[in-house]
């Protein structure tokens, strides 16, 4: 103890009333090691931030579902693009203008239609083009709309039969609003292109270039903000059933429910 606090008194005489090169490297990796601590948990609060704005904007587009169901004869509408601003140059001839969006009159374009981690999709079914680098700057939406059936992989599918799809249907045609998916984010689901090329992507708490080729060796959680049909929204994450059960991604969860499924009928 007498060394060391002769060895600072000597330290501070060399270099007058300043630090010695020594006591400055230290404080220096003192800061670099409570930043290194520091960093990750700034950036987790920066990312939940995000998904609560996500949470937020489909709550709002929830009430965009609704006016527009009081003043057509209580349904969905038709088309996967529902609003958001015009799309790109590049896909003007395939995507609705903002205002052919069936909620233009009731939420119009603006943010609400954007998510902040939203990091666009490599493949478009059905096209060679590419969502990037966010859906929302191409597409003018980030989120996606449950109007058809999801896209499935080589030799998967559906495990009950399939009654009908979201797309102009009566609200009062969901099995049980608290659950059925209307609106979400794309990593929730897989993606394809006309040749069946498959990609799944992380937008939300992801790492790594958030475009996903097998959802098994998937590194972090397939996270994504969803609107349900009774209007609330919340996050979830889908990995269990995308990674879990890889053939049959859309069956119904304590949670979620992607289609509505023909019932056996009853025995008598
Ligand atoms: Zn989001």
């Amino acid at each position: 103890m007498m060394l060391i606090s002769s060895s600072w008194r000597s330290g501070r005489r060399r270099s007058g009333a300043g630090f010695t090169l020594i006591e400055l490297l230290v404080v220096i990796g003192i800061i670099g090691i409570l930043a290194s601590m520091l960093l990750p948990t700034l950036g987790r609060a920066k990312e939940k931030g995000k998904a609560i704005q996500c949470v937020s904007n489909l709550k709002q587009l929830g009430i965009g579902f609704n006016l527009y169901a009081q003043d057509n004869r209580d349904r969905y509408p038709l088309g996967s693009f529902v609003g958001g601003q015009d799309p790109a140059p590049a896909f003007t001839n395939i995507l609705p203008s903002a205002r052919q969006r069936p909620l233009y009159g009731y939420v119009g374009p603006s943010a609400v239609y954007r998510c902040a981690s939203d990091r666009g999709q490599a493949l478009i079914p059905q096209t060679d083009l590419e969502f990037k680098p966010t859906r929302y700057e191409t597409a003018g939406i980030s989120y996606d709309y449950n109007d058809s059936l999801p896209t499935v992989v080589a030799n998967g599918g559906f495990l009950k039969g399939v009654d009908g799809v979201l797309a102009g249907k009566p609200t009062s045609w969901v099995p049980d609003t608290t659950r059925y998916i209307v609106m979400y984010e794309p990593p929730a689901r897989l993606y394809a292109n006309a040749a069946g090329d498959a990609q799944w992507q992380q937008w939300h708490y992801g790492v790594g270039s958030g475009e996903i080729s097998d959802p098994r060796n998937a590194r972090s959680d397939f996270q994504s903000a969803v609107l349900f049909a009774d209007s609330h929204a919340a996050m979830h994450n889908f990995s269990p059933s995308l990674q879990g059960d890889y053939l049959h991604p859309y069956e119904a969860t304590r949670q979620w429910m992607w289609y509505k499924a023909i019932e056996a009928p009853a025995r008598p």
